[in-house]
């Protein structure tokens, strides 16, 4: 085995990597802004949000109307992507069909066989919390004429060997997103920081704010997990500590996700259903009403792994409930690009002997030097190199 003396530059260079006020800083700055902007949502009327089924379709004379009543473009309030006069936003993509909400409505949307091949690549074009550009068929459906510019994409990249660029495939798995929040428990089921890791990876790719919620703290929180977690908030992640049963930290969580929308994920059962449910009383129950009688099959609440766009009563803000991204890969991302999203790693890069480590088994690694001397780093460091076997 390979002993690895520490330097003075490399000692430098771990002391530096667990000198984290800075990012508190940032952190605080960041979450400081956010709250800005929320009070300056708030003093906004509410965006209209509808979640009653209803059948009726917008009419061709209504959409005449819609289409006469805009504006024409001037130069204060010409923007580059002008919303058509008939936008909808996607709340959940099935096989076949998509329910779109507009006005009050939600209606289901075919999607032209044309359109389901092109998508700069991506294997479904449309995705849930897209705003889409609809056109009447029927009586309560719609044809998705068009995409409209995301704000942000969360991917998972598909491998498909058969492709002559395997890497170039993806899925968008839920587009204009503005958090990420990784639902992990202390125990019933153990903590796990591996899924965390790769989220916050695959967030820091698709430049997406990501957040920690550790539910079920009133099972008990060990000091080993106590330790990750603030390490975790050391590194910049916010961390909010719930339980979805004695609502402990759910209203430090609502106020986190006021206003945005939030991508729910973790490991199955870890409590997501169970916080949304303590965060909005009563919302399953709605949310499979809505599912139900849009899509006129009676089967319940959701039974595919499709993810659903799903709006709390809170202003402005939706969660998207994922039940089908627990595998998440992240093929396409180079080998050499992962460490980057691992900031305590990217930190001691510089100290390590060969300029591209990989930090795989290279001899002079600093940040295996490093993980011998913390337990963070270590699992940190197991993450990545996890994640980079399967890269490739
Ligand atoms: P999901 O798979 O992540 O959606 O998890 P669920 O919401 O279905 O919850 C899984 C199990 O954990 C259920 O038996 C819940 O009653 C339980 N559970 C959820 N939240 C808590 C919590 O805060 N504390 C405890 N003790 N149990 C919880
Ligand atoms: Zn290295």
């Amino acid at each position: 085995m390979t002993s690895h003396k520490l330097t003075k530059r490399h000692l430098q260079s771990i002391k530096k990597s667990f000198e984290y006020k800075g990012r508190h800083e940032e952190l605080k700055e960041a979450r400081r802004q956010r709250q800005q902007e929320r009070a300056q949502r708030r003093g906004r009327p509410p965006r209209q949000r509808d979640w009653h089924d209803a059948d009726a379709l917008p009419s061709r004379e209504k959409m005449r109307a819609a289409s006469a009543l805009e504006a024409p473009p001037s130069p204060s309030n010409a923007s580059p992507h002008p919303e058509p006069a008939l936008a909808g936003t996607v709340i959940e993509v099935r096989s076949g069909e998509s329910l779109v909400s507009f006005e009050g409505r939600t209606l289901r949307a075919i999607l032209p066989a044309a359109a389901r091949v092109s998508g700069g690549g991506m294997r479904s074009p449309v995705a849930v919390g897209d705003r889409v550009a609809i056109e009447p068929v029927e009586p309560g459906i719609v044809r998705i004429v068009s995409v409209l510019p995301r704000r942000s994409a969360l991917v998972r990249e598909v491998y498909d060997p058969s492709r002559r660029d395997p890497n170039t495939q993806g899925q968008v798995l839920a587009a204009n997103l503005d958090l990420v929040v990784v639902v992990c428990s202390p125990a019933e089921p153990p903590f796990r920081p591996r899924l965390i890791d790769r989220y916050l990876v695959a967030a820091s790719r698709d430049a997406l704010p990501a957040m920690v919620c550790l539910n079920k703290t009133d099972l008990g929180v060990t000091r080993d997990v106590e330790a990750m977690l603030a390490a975790y908030e050391r590194l910049g992640v916010e961390i909010v500590r719930a339980s979805a049963v004695t609502g402990d930290g759910v209203g430090s969580l609502r106020d986190v996700i006021a206003g945005r929308v939030s991508l729910f994920t973790g490991h199955s059962g870890v409590g997501k259903s169970s916080l949304l449910n303590a965060l909005e009383p009563g919302l399953a129950l709605r949310v499979g009403d809505v599912t139900q009688s849009a899509a006129g099959q009676g089967k319940g609440r959701h039974t595919t792994s499709s993810a659903r766009l799903v709006p709390l009563s809170l202003p402005d803000t939706f969660v998207v409930d994922s039940p089908g991204i627990r595998a998440f890969g992240l093929h396409g991302m180079r080998p050499q690009d992962l460490a980057a999203h691992f900031d305590d790693i990217a930190a001691l890069a510089s100290a390590c002997s060969y300029a591209d480590c990989l930090h795989r088994a290279e001899p002079g690694c600093a940040v295996k030097a490093a993980a011998h001397l913390d337990a963070f780093l270590h699992a940190r460091l197991e993450s990545y190199r996890a994640m980079l076997r399967e890269l490739g």
